[in-house]
């Protein structure tokens, strides 16, 4: 008999490590939900390089759960089922405290911790049905150490933190795993407009001696997410070249 596709449902999916996740999976033999907000994707080229992958591209806007919930309706009416939710869009809108505006730290907590509640709480049901399921959430390493001018985007990593272990918790009899990967300083557009000094800066705080890739990101989540993982839940994994220890 042959084996059933897995399939993936990945957020903020058009670019950086949303797509390095999505590529990873495709070469293992994921059917993809892949997830994007903006109206300038690129949807032709972002076809080209899934060429072969059953894949459907769906537009949302996490901050909206009504989208969250008709982007997973849509996605079980295509597949099926959901067998991998990696929560991975996210924003910064970096400024000190004293600057911060109110919309800037809204909008960073609305994107990054209730965008991850919005899709968790419209996949959940659908798992629990097939009594299985993995969930990888995008944190990152500020929301654990903090990090001056990211007060906004730091305490919604940290409540993704908490938020996981939570779903870890409540779902574990149903054999639902939840986990969290804390990147550290990885390439992609997110981090592209660091200035030369900040990234020397940086460099001098990370053993490894460099950014990371997002494909260094990719092979971590993977890992969590795959059936290979049966015995991790509520963890937090850092791919950071050592920089927080
Ligand atoms: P990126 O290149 O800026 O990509 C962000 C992705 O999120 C894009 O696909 C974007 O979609 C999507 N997105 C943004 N707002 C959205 C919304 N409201 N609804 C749906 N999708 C939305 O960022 P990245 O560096 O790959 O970051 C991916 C994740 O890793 C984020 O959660 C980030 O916080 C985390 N992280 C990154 C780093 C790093 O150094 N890069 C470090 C730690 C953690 P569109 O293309 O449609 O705009």
């Amino acid at each position: 008999m042959e084996k059933t596709q897995r399939v993936a449902l990945i957020t903020g999916a058009s670019r950086g490590i949303g797509k390095e996740i999505a590529k990873k999976m495709a070469e293992n033999g994921y059917q993809l939900i892949l997830n994007y907000v903006s109206e300038n994707t690129n949807l032709e080229e972002l076809r080209k390089e899934f060429t072969g992958v059953k894949t459907l591209f769906l537009k949302a806007d996490v901050t909206d759960y009504s989208s969250c919930e008709t982007m997973v309706k849509t996605a079980i009416e295509t597949f099926g089922r959901i067998d991998v939710l990696i929560n991975n869009a996210g924003i910064t809108k970096d400024n000190l405290l004293l600057r911060m505006k109110e919309e800037e730290f809204d909008q960073v907590i609305e994107v990054n911790l209730k965008g991850t509640f919005h899709v968790t709480k419209s996949v959940i049901p659908f798992m629990m049905k097939q009594r299985s399921g993995k969930i990888v959430n995008i944190s990152s390493v500020v929301g654990i150490t903090g990090n001056s001018g990211q007060a906004n985007y730091a305490a919604s990593k940290a409540g993704i933190i908490g938020f996981t272990k939570t779903v870890a918790k409540e779902f574990a009899s149903r054999n639902i795993l939840a986990n969290c990967v804390a990147p550290g300083f990885i390439q992609t557009d997110m981090t592209k407009n660091l200035s030369q000094a900040i990234k020397e800066q940086i460099y001098q705080q990370i053993p490894l001696q460099k950014m990371g890739e997002a494909r260094e990101v990719a092979n971590a989540v993977f890992f969590l997410a795959s059936e290979e993982n049966t015995y991790i839940t509520g963890q937090v994994l850092n791919v950071d070249g050592g920089m927080i220890m």
